[in-house]
């Protein structure tokens, strides 16, 4: 994705992000890979995902840019793992991945991207080559349509093999009903029940994008001390205070989802709908905003921390909150110091 910073992007984090930022940043979800490592993507799959046509490549130098410019003050660690379309070569991607999460500059630590059909053997030889968990995913399971169960594109197998190396798993829900899916909240209870030493993040907030969602499966799974979450691609200030008023702010992580967060814009939540105001010229991009709005649309990164921000403040909490979520819940959770910030 081209983009560059902007007067508005300059003064959106200078007033309004800095000052709530620690020193340092653990970035628990982000995208790394080289164009190569994705194979060609037909027509129809990328009108039922408006994401793909917008998710581009993001090298290691790339996202070391990218940290330096938004973040232009702060050191930023990650947790990295490559790109999650059945379409991309995982073994590749999973390679680059690892190769550079070993480089000091990255500052990275390294999840492998899984495949259902892998025997478990492979996923155990990842953890022993210095992969720090796993990223399955729902659309790894071929044919499927994101309506399958957990344990379709995360077996059994793996689970036992990343327990023994107690790795943590950034689990993405699958199903339409998100963590409002029973089925979803039953299938992740019995994964922290049987594989005990498995450190669980359940990705972007249990994919409740809208408050009503949140409101159906977070309080079961906030219940159980063993899960964390990450706010990646989330942008919705009441799901976020909802998350710091069930899970408490202990055991939510931040995580980017760059690269598809240097998107500029909005997003506005209807009841269960998320709708996606955006002034980039993608074929679903239809409906529009007047041009004054768009002049002052920051990238959706931006937006999600603006919105924890305001969700902490409306929560009544304060910058230790933000110091801990930003950077502090996830580095206990990798085991590092989470240092005097
Ligand atoms: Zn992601």
């Amino acid at each position: 994705m081209n983009w560059t910073m902007t007067a508005v992007d300059r003064a959106v984090y200078r007033d309004e992000i800095a000052p709530w930022l620690p020193a340092r940043i653990l970035d628990f979800h982000v995208h790394v890979n080289l164009p190569e490592h994705t194979g060609p993507i037909a027509p129809e799959r990328i009108a039922s995902n408006w994401a793909m046509e917008v998710g581009t490549a993001q090298p290691w130098e790339g996202l070391r840019a990218t940290y330096a410019s938004l973040f232009p003050d702060r050191e930023v660690a990650c947790v990295a793992f490559g790109t999650v379309y059945r379409e991309t070569y995982t073994d590749a991607n999973n390679a680059y991945v690892l190769a550079g999460s070993a480089e000091t500059a990255n500052a990275a630590y390294a999840l492998m991207c899984t495949r259902p059909e892998w025997h478990a053997d492979k996923v155990a030889q990842g953890l022993a080559q210095g992969f720090a968990g796993i990223k399955p995913y729902p659309d790894f399971v071929p044919e499927g349509d994101g309506e399958v169960r957990v344990f379709d594109f995360l077996p059994h197998e793996h689970l036992r093999a990343l327990d023994d190396a107690a790795g943590i798993l950034m689990l993405h829900l699958p199903r339409a009903g998100r963590i409002g899916d029973p089925d979803n909240v039953r299938e992740v209870l019995e994964i922290r029940q049987r594989y005990p030493r498995i450190k669980m993040v359940i990705a972007h907030v249990g994919r409740a994008y809208c408050l009503p969602t949140a409101q159906r499966g977070l309080p079961d799974l906030a219940r159980n001390s063993g899960i964390s979450f990450d706010i990646s691609a989330n942008l919705n200030s009441d799901v976020f205070r909802y998350a710091l008023e069930t899970v408490g702010p202990d055991r939510l992580l931040f995580g980017s989802d760059l690269p598809i967060t240097l998107l500029r814009g909005v997003r506005e939540h209807v009841g269960e709908k998320y709708i996606n105001y955006v002034s980039a010229p993608y074929s679903w991009n239809t409906n529009r905003k007047s041009p004054e709005e768009e002049a002052r649309y920051t990238f959706y990164l931006y937006e999600e921390i603006r919105a924890l921000i305001r969700a902490i403040r409306q929560a009544g909490l304060g910058k230790d909150a933000a110091a801990r979520i930003m950077h502090g819940n996830g580095a206990r959770l990798l085991g590092i110091r989470a240092g005097s910030d």
